[in-house]
């Protein structure tokens, strides 16, 4: 009997529209699979971490020696120009080896009474790993590194318009790794479904958008696995009424265009002073026409296309909305003539404050640019969001910056910059911007259970 050829489907690259490649389209038996791998590779991942953390330095070094390759494919289904692919990469390693060298403290617990009690940490078990298509490789180590550093293994799975890369990278970690520590499972829905809801994981680590987040939550619910959720964003940067615009204009554009708009902690709103406001929306919009806008593979690219033609439209929808709610492009306003999924590089301004371009997500190259009178004005307005992920106030005055900053109501606030971050910090969105902590020692914890140990001091107790 002939076997049935697998089922496959197409990746589209953003630059061209068409589809260049394919994946497998992965079901329940392929999965059942891959999760049975995780469960009994386990026991012996968790046992060593010496070895354990050997083998994610020599992880590391892996996706190095493949940087060119995987940066190529990155560009190729994601869009981005190739020297933020090989960025990305660049930054996919640093984590493996970042969680590589950090461990879990034990703590002794004493409160006077002739016993100690011992913190110790273990690790969960099998780790659902599900993650977008903005930032393909680096928020999927961000999640498996920190994971199978706590001694956990791990099924991750990208987004179907983005699954070459990461399909690379785990047959390249694969080799790297003992069998079964890292599994990469590609598919169209339901596989993140089955996944989220699959009762041999413990954990279910999930970046992505709101909607999803909550059907992900709802699907750990029946195995009563954790859940971590790394949601949307939009992010506001208020202006101070003395910031020089001259010398952070650069900063804030890449802060809201970087990666096509297309990155959770982008800058989604401008709030700048009623009097600074012209000036403000000229900077931007004066380096909006200017940007190189192309394929991600050319040279000389600054901003590539929208990830996918789903999205394009949500974009596009979003902007012609608010210009027919009488806001006016200062720069774009529309999509690009041109074959792929471009979008002009767009500011706008006159924006009424309740269009849904300011109030949700565009997740993409467009920005509106509001003004306000009083500074308790710009607060509240940057805090009436549903949304908690990260926020920026700018001005040349540090500390009443931050005093500004201190009263954003987000898991990181960022004085004259954006989106800046250190892997050993900790990220964390607050109200529809997510559950749980991700980086720095706070991601690994994340990925353990305490586990006591209670013991008396002396054997006559
Ligand atoms: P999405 O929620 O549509 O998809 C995310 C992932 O979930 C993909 O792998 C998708 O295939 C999978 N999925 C879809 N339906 C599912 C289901 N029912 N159960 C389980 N998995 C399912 O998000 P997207 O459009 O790929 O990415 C954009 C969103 O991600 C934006 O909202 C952005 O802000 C957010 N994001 C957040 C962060 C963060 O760290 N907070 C980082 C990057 C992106």
């Amino acid at each position: 009997m002939r076997r049935r050829p697998a089922a496959r489907f197409g990746v589209v690259d953003p630059a061209t529209g068409k589809v260049f490649d394919e994946a497998p389209d992965q079901g329940a038996t392929e999965l059942d699979a891959a999760v049975d791998r995780a469960r009994l590779a386990w026991p012996g991942w968790r046992a060593d971490p010496a070895a354990r953390a050997a083998a994610l330095r020599a992880a590391a070094g892996v996706v190095e020696a493949a940087g060119d390759e995987l940066a190529q494919l990155l560009t190729r289904e994601q869009g981005k120009p190739l020297a933020e692919s090989a960025a990305e990469v660049a930054r996919t390693a640093a984590r493996l080896r970042y969680f590589a060298d950090l461990a879990p403290r034990t703590r002794r617990i004493s409160d006077g009474r002739p016993v100690h009690s011992e913190v110790r940490w273990r690790s969960l078990g099998p780790v659902a790993a599900i993650v977008p298509w903005n930032f393909p490789l680096q928020l999927a180590a961000a999640k498996f590194a920190p994971a199978l550093a706590a001694g956990n293994t791990v099924v991750l799975k990208p987004s179907p318009c983005t699954p070459l890369a990461t399909r690379r990278l785990g047959a390249l970690l694969d080799r790297a790794l003992p069998a079964g520590v890292l599994t990469v499972v590609t598919g169209r829905e339901p596989l993140g479904a089955r996944l989220a809801g699959h009762p041999g994981i413990r954990h279910v680590t999930f970046t992505g958008s709101v909607a999803t987040g909550r059907a992900v939550a709802a699907a750990a619910a029946d195995s009563l696995a954790r859940v971590t959720l790394e949601l949307g964003g939009n992010d506001a940067a208020v202006l101070l009424d003395d910031v020089d615009v001259d010398r952070i204009a650069d900063r804030l554009f890449w802060a809201a265009f970087r990666n096509c708009g297309q990155v959770c902690v982008a800058v989604k709103r401008v709030y700048a002073p009623a009097r600074r406001h012209a000036e403000v929306v000229e900077a931007l919009a004066g380096r909006a026409r200017a940007v190189a806008v192309g394929a991600g593979l050319d040279p000389g690219t600054q901003l590539g296309p929208v990830n996918n033609a789903a999205q394009l439209a949500r974009v596009e929808r979003l902007t012609r909305r608010a210009l027919a709610d009488g806001a006016r492009a200062a720069a774009g306003g529309h999509r690009l003539d041109r074959p792929g999924y471009f979008f002009a590089p767009t500011v706008l301004t006159d924006v009424p404050p309740d269009s849904p371009v300011v109030t949700g997500e565009q997740f993409g190259p467009v920005l509106p640019v509001l003004p306000y009178r009083d500074l308790d004005e710009a607060v509240d307005a940057a805090n009436n969001t549903g949304y908690g992920l990260g926020g920026s106030v700018w001005g040349t005055d540090l500390d009443r910056a931050e005093a500004v900053a201190e009263r954003l109501d987000c898991g990181t606030a960022w004085i004259n910059q954006h989106a800046e971050m250190s892997l050993a910090q900790p990220f964390a969105g607050v109200k529809d911007s997510g559950v749980g902590v991700a980086g720095g020692p706070w991601g690994l914890y994340g990925n353990l259970r305490p586990f006591v140990v209670h013991r008396p001091r002396d054997a006559g107790c």
